[in-house]
C-alpha cells in the first residue's frame, strides 16, 4: 500500500494505488528496469508518493498484450449487450470511490475537492453514456437494388489502442477514451501524464475489479517522451488517441504516419469569449471569471481571451479586476480554496515569463502577475494569482500562444464585424463564448466562429452526448458523442448474394458475345 502524504500533514494510505502500478495482461507489476518517480503534491511542493515508472520494455509488453488479445478475438467477439453491462458496473463502482477518487486527484493536481468530484461523476456519465449508446449502435442495411443481395454496413473494433492524456484532467481525458474503446470491442494501453499518474492507476484497479478481462486494459506510466518510440512507433498500434500539447501531438502524428497508425489529436485552445454591451451583465461577469480561472486557467478550453465591446470595456475590466482579487486561491483540499495552485514549478516559471513577456510588449497589468500576497499558503505550493491584462492585441505573445494558466486578455472591438474576426483570429479552434442578448446576433456570431464548441449566454459546460474537439490546429479528432464512439471502429460492408450468378463479363468464347 503507497502512503499518500495530505497537505504535507497527516499521512493516509489509499487502498487504490497498491504498490505495484503498471498493469499488463491482467497483472499488476513492477518495472522490468526499476524506475520509480516520485510525485509532487502541487499544494505544498512535498512529495506525495513514489509510483512505478515503465521502461520502453514494458510499455512493448503492454502494446504486445492489447495485441495479443485482440487477435485471440475473444473480446472482440463479446456480445454488446456484455459490454454494455461491463461498463456500467464501472459506473457504479465509480459511484462507490468517488471520495477516495477525488481525494487522490485532488491532491495529485491541486484543483479543489468539488472540482474533483464533479469530474468523477463526469466521468461516471461518460461510461454510461456509452454503454448505452453501443447497445444502439446498430449496423445499417443499404439497398442496392437486387433482392438476392443483403448489402449492409457493420462496425468492428479499430483494435490496438494508444491512448495518452495530459495532467490537467488526468481522469476524466482518459475515460473520455477508455469508455468508448471498451464499448467498441477494443484493447488498449492506457498512458497518463507522468505528473499526475495516480488516479487512472486507482481506476483501473476498479476496472479489474469491475471484470475487465486481463489483456483489455493495459496501462503504463512514466515519461511520454521515453516511452514514445514503444507506444507511438508501432506497427502492433492500430489508433492512437492523444490529448496534449500541439508539439507533441505533431511528433505523434508525425511517427505514426510512417505505420499509416490513425490518430486523433485533442490539441490546445486560446479561446475568445466574446462579451457585446447587450449582454446580461451578472452573467456575463461571472462566467468570464471562472471561464478563465477555473482550476487556474489550466483547461484546454479556458476562456483567456476576453474579447469586449468597447462601450462597456472599462467598467467590465474594473469588475473582473475586484472580483479577481477576491478569488479564495488555496490547497484544493480545503473547503474555503475556489482554485487551487498550479500543477508543478515548471507551469509557474511559465507563467512568470508570460507575465514578463506582456509588459514588455505594451500590455496593462491590472491584477496578478506573481504570487498571491497571502501568508496563510504554503511557501511550497505552486500558487499563481489571477492575472489580468488590458489593451492587448493579437500580436502579442499572452494573446497568440495558449499560456495554459490564470492569465486573462483583454482585446476591445466596436463592430460586429470586428468581433467576429478577432474571435477568429487564432491558430487554434477549440471553443469560444459569445454573450449577447440579440438573439439574431448571437446566430450569426456562433456560425462564424471556426471552433468546435461555441456557447452562446453560457460557458465551459459539455456534455457526453456531444461531440468535443477543435478546429484548426486543437485538433483532428472528436470525442464524445457519437462520432466519439466511431474513432474507435472499423467500418465494414458486407455484400452478401443470397442467389450467386455468372455476369459473364469475359466470355468463355467470342461466339457467346
Ligand atoms: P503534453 O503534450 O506535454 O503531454 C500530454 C501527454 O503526452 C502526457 O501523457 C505526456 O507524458 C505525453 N507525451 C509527452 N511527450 C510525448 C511523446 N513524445 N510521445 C508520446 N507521448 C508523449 O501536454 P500536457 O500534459 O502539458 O497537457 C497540456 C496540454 O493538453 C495543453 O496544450 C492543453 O490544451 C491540452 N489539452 C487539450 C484538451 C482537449 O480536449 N483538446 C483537453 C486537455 C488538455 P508525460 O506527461 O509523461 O510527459
Amino acid at each position: 500500500m503507497t502512503d499518500i502524504t495530505a497537505a504535507g500533514a497527516a499521512v493516509t494510505s489509499s487502498p487504490l494505488i497498491g504498490d505495484a502500478h503498471l498493469y499488463i495482461s491482467g497483472e499488476w507489476r513492477h518495472p522490468s528496469d526499476g524506475g520509480t518517480r516520485a510525485l509532487v503534491n502541487p499544494a505544498t511542493g512535498h512529495t506525495l508518493t513514489v509510483v512505478d515508472e515503465a521502461s520502453p520494455d514494458d510499455a512493448r509488453a503492454a502494446v504486445g498484450a492489447a495485441r495479443a488479445t485482440f487477435d485471440a478475438g475473444e473480446w472482440s467477439a463479446t456480445p454488446v449487450s456484455e459490454r454494455a453491462a461491463l461498463l456500467r458496473r464501472i459506473a457504479d463502482l465509480l459511484v462507490r470511490d468517488k471520495a477516495e477518487l477525488s481525494r487522490i486527484e485532488t491532491l495529485d493536481t491541486g484543483k479543489t475537492l468539488v472540482e474533483s468530484e464533479i469530474d468523477i461523476d463526469d466521468v461516471e456519465s461518460v461510461f454510461r453514456y456509452y454503454a448505452s449508446l453501443v447497445e444502439v449502435d446498430a449496423d445499417r442495411v443499404v439497398d442496392v437494388g437486387n433482392p438476392a443481395v443483403i448489402s449492409r454496413v457493420v462496425h468492428e473494433p479499430i483494435g490496438v489502442c494508444v491512448l495518452i492524456a495530459p495532467w490537467n484532467y488526468p481522469l476524466l481525458q482518459i475515460s473520455w477514451k477508455i469508455a468508448p474503446a471498451l464499448a467498441a470491442g477494443c484493447t488498449m494501453v492506457a498512458k497518463p501524464s507522468e505528473v499526475t499518474p495516480l488516479s487512472t492507476i486507482a481506476f483501473v484497479r476498479l476496472c479489474e475489479e469491475a471484470g475487465v478481462p486481463p489483456g483489455v486494459l493495459n496501462l503504463v506510466q512514466g515519461s511520454g517522451a521515453r516511452l514514445s518510440g514503444a507506444l507511438t512507433d508501432n506497427p502492433d498500434v492500430d489508433f492512437i488517441s492523444f490529448t496534449g500539447g500541439l508539439a507533441t501531438g505533431t511528433t505523434i502524428s508525425e511517427t505514426a504516419a510512417k505505420h499509416v497508425t490513425k490518430v486523433a489529436v485533442e490539441l490546445g485552445g486560446k479561446n475568445p469569449h466574446i462579451v457585446f454591451a447587450d449582454a446580461d451583465w451578472e452573467s456575463s461577469v461571472d462566467q468570464v471569471l471562472t471561464g478563465v480561472f477555473l482550476h487556474s486557467g489550466q483547461v484546454c478550453s479556458s476562456g483567456t481571451r476576453l474579447i469586449v465591446e468597447e462601450s462597456i470595456a472599462d467598467s467590465l475590466v474594473d469588475e473582473l479586476v475586484r472580483r479577481a482579487n477576491q478569488i479564495r486561491m488555496g490547497d484544493g483540499l480545503d473547503p474555503a480554496s475556489t482554485t487551487g495552485p498550479l500543477v508543478s514549478q515548471a507551469q509557474l516559471n511559465k507563467m512568470a515569463d508570460y507575465v514578463a513577456s506582456g509588459i514588455a510588449e505594451g500590455a496593462v497589468l491590472r491584477c496578478g502577475g506573481g504570487r498571491p500576497d497571502r501568508d496563510d499558503l504554503h511557501p511550497g505550493g505552486y500558487f499563481f494569482a489571477p492575472t489580468i491584462f488590458d489593451r492587448c492585441n493579437s500580436s502579442m505573445r499572452i494573446v497568440a500562444e495558449e499560456t495554459f494558466g490564470p492569465i486573462l486578455t483583454v482585446e476591445r472591438f466596436t463592430t460586429e464585424a470586428q468581433a467576429l474576426a478577432l474571435g477568429n483570429d487564432t491558430t487554434y479552434g477549440l471553443a469560444a463564448g459569445v454573450r449577447t442578448s440579440d438573439a439574431a446576433r448571437g446566430e450569426r456570431m456562433v456560425r462564424g466562429l471556426q471552433h468546435g464548441t461555441v456557447w452562446l449566454n453560457d460557458f465551459g459546460y459539455y456534455t457526453p452526448a456531444a461531440e468535443w474537439g477543435g478546429y484548426g490546429k486543437s485538433g483532428n479528432g472528436r470525442e464524445l458523442g457519437p462520432t466519439g464512439l466511431a474513432e474507435y471502429q472499423e467500418t465494414k460492408h458486407i455484400w452478401h448474394n443470397t442467389a450467386p450468378s455468372a455476369s459473364r463479363w469475359f466470355t468463355e468464347t467470342e461466339d457467346e458475345r
